[in-house]
């Protein structure tokens, strides 16, 4: 006997049409898992779509769909003069705090101490989960300090880059939003810039030695460690900032500032 063909195949609702996804949805999907999953940090730049094509392996049409897409849901925003950024979340948030902390001192020391208890939560979380990779950025970050031969108009940059660096082996993308609109206002403030461009040879040193054992807790994984010593790395430089603070000028004037990339 002849196997049976299915009645009203065409018809038979147990077979669904397949759902072609299109290629610009797929990428922007994989953009907005880097970026919730902390890979991608606020502010950071993306590579250009010729770049992104070449290694997603998709067409040029395709990303600047996706790139498209994510603009239109603020996960990222056009940079001036071409390219693409993620946005950083609160930069509404940014202006009020910015407002609050430029009217009152006090407020200022509250926020410098808020951030001291983030970046040891960060630094506690990256010793446990950093990734091989995430660890090495850190390291890296790390010698570009060390380096005797860096000019010293990379120093505020570079340090901004080493606790980027463990902002992103926290793994937390929650975490990577604060911290970027936290590092805004204290930029802003030019508070960071005061404490890293215009700190004594002997305040380097000091810093360079708390930077290394807090990327050396990491490196092998020590939680307490790195907690500990990037506690004790914000205490110094928190007490540096209010030093500063009460002995100089009003925080917005002080010496003319190199501007800093903040890529
Ligand atoms: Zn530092």
């Amino acid at each position: 006997m002849p196997p049976q063909t299915l009645p009203l195949g065409k018809f038979d609702t147990r077979f669904q049409e397949i759902q072609r996804e299109r290629v610009s949805e797929r990428v922007a999907q994989e953009l907005l898992r880097l970026i919730a999953g902390g890979e991608l940090a606020p502010g950071e730049r993306l590579p250009g779509e010729r770049q992104l094509a070449e290694m997603m392996n998709v067409s040029r049409v395709s990303i600047r769909a996706a790139l498209q897409q994510l603009k239109a849901q603020g996960f990222v925003s056009a940079v001036q003069g071409g390219g693409t950024r993620i946005t950083a979340a609160a930069e509404e948030i940014d202006a009020g705090l910015s407002a609050l902390i430029r009217a009152n001192q006090e407020n200022l020391r509250d926020l410098m101490e808020l951030r001291a208890y983030l970046e040891v939560w960060a630094a506690r979380r990256a010793a446990s989960r950093a990734s091989p990779r995430q660890r090495d950025e850190i390291d890296q970050r790390l010698a570009a300090m060390a380096d005797p031969n860096r000019s010293k108009r990379h120093k505020a940059e570079d340090d901004l880059n080493f606790h980027l660096a463990i902002a992103k082996a926290s793994g937390s993308a929650v975490y990577l939003h604060l911290t970027s609109v936290l590092r805004d206002i204290l930029e802003e403030m030019v508070i960071h810039h005061r404490y890293t461009l215009y700190a004594t040879e002997e305040d380097d040193k000091r810093f360079l030695e708390q930077h290394r054992h807090i990327a050396e807790a990491i490196r092998v994984g020590d939680a307490e460690g790195a907690a500990e010593a990037m506690a004790e790395h914000m205490a110094n430089v928190n007490a540096k900032y209010q030093r500063d603070g009460s002995e100089g000028p009003a925080l917005s004037e002080g010496p003319p500032l190199t501007p800093v990339d903040r890529g």
